[in-house]
């Protein structure tokens, strides 16, 4: 068995004719956890989608889960091969309770119904989700107890790969510091975790094996915990200017991405 959780090569998305990946390369070993970094803009969400199968992207280079290939692959099976991807912001499903959610995604995952019940029994008491278990999913959850709820979803289905898009955004510091325990909770030896945030504030309280930079498109430097104390004191510019990397454009008018750290169709 491989020791490679996911290994992108030459990842490159482009939407129309404006490429967006310009060439990820990036290699997250089972049993570890990995940050990505970067400014807003410079393709983040953009690797999460395309990775976990959003259509209307242009995609090409390789990703391999676990050494089989994904990116040929439709979304349930990508699922099925053990990839689960946390969203920045959780859509709520009224009527449809969090327990019937997670028996039904265990049955589409193949998994054992008494077995998927069991667990659910289990990391409702660790994660403190045994009261929202017969509520609507996500419905009325502060921002806070969606992200917790992910985390014990990720709990029950056992992912090999998980993702995690911005799962610190929106959160104040007590429940980031409560998430950032969640999330280094999932260390496991048999699943990578992809954490991707802007802010290094998350990195307080949990500490990845390695953190990615990511400026336009790229993963422009690798690193420690040294990497995000530069960040944390020197910013983004920084950073190019160590590496020396353009600055970016300056636009005339602040675009709607400047303000959003996501694309507005993750909503
Ligand atoms: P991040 O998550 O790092 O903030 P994104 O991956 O959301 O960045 O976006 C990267 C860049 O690609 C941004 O400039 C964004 O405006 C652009 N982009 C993303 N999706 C689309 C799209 N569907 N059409 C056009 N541009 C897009
Ligand atoms: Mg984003």
């Amino acid at each position: 068995m491989t020791t490679v959780a996911l290994g992108v090569e030459s990842l490159t998305a482009t939407v129309g004719d404006t490429p967006i990946l310009r060439g990820v390369d990036l290699e997250l070993p089972f049993g570890q956890i990995h940050a990505i970094m970067g400014p807003n803009g410079s393709g983040k969400s953009t690797l999460c989608h395309v990775l976990s199968g959003r259509s209307g992207y242009g995609v090409g280079g390789t990703a391999l889960l676990a050494g089989t290939t994904l990116l040929d692959k439709p979304v349930p099976e990508r699922a099925a091969l053990g990839l689960m991807q946390a969203f920045q912001y959780p859509v709520e499903v009224p009527g449809v309770s969090l327990r019937e959610f997670l028996s039904e995604a265990g049955e589409a995952l193949g998994l054992d119904p008494a077995e998927v019940g069991e667990r659910v029994e289990r990391e409702a008491s660790v994660h403190g989700m045994g009261r929202f278990l017969d509520r609507s999913l996500n419905d009325d959850l502060s921002g806070g107890e969606k992200k917790r709820s992910e985390i014990f979803q990720m709990a029950v289905l056992r992912p090999k790969v998980v993702v995690l898009d911005e799962i610190d955004s929106g959160l104040d510091i007590d429940a980031v510091r409560e998430v950032s325990r969640a999330v280094e909770g999932m260390r496991a030896p048999e699943v990578g975790v992809l954490l991707i945030t802007h802010y290094s504030r998350i990195l307080r309280y949990l500490a990845p094996d390695r953190i990615h930079v990511m400026i336009d498109g790229r993963i422009v430097e690798s690193g420690g915990a040294e990497l995000a104390h530069e960040l944390e004191s020197g910013g983004y510019e920084a950073l190019r200017a160590r590496l020396g990397l353009e600055a970016p454009p300056r636009a005339a008018a602040p675009k709607a991405s400047d303000f959003f750290t996501d694309t507005p169709f993750d909503l």
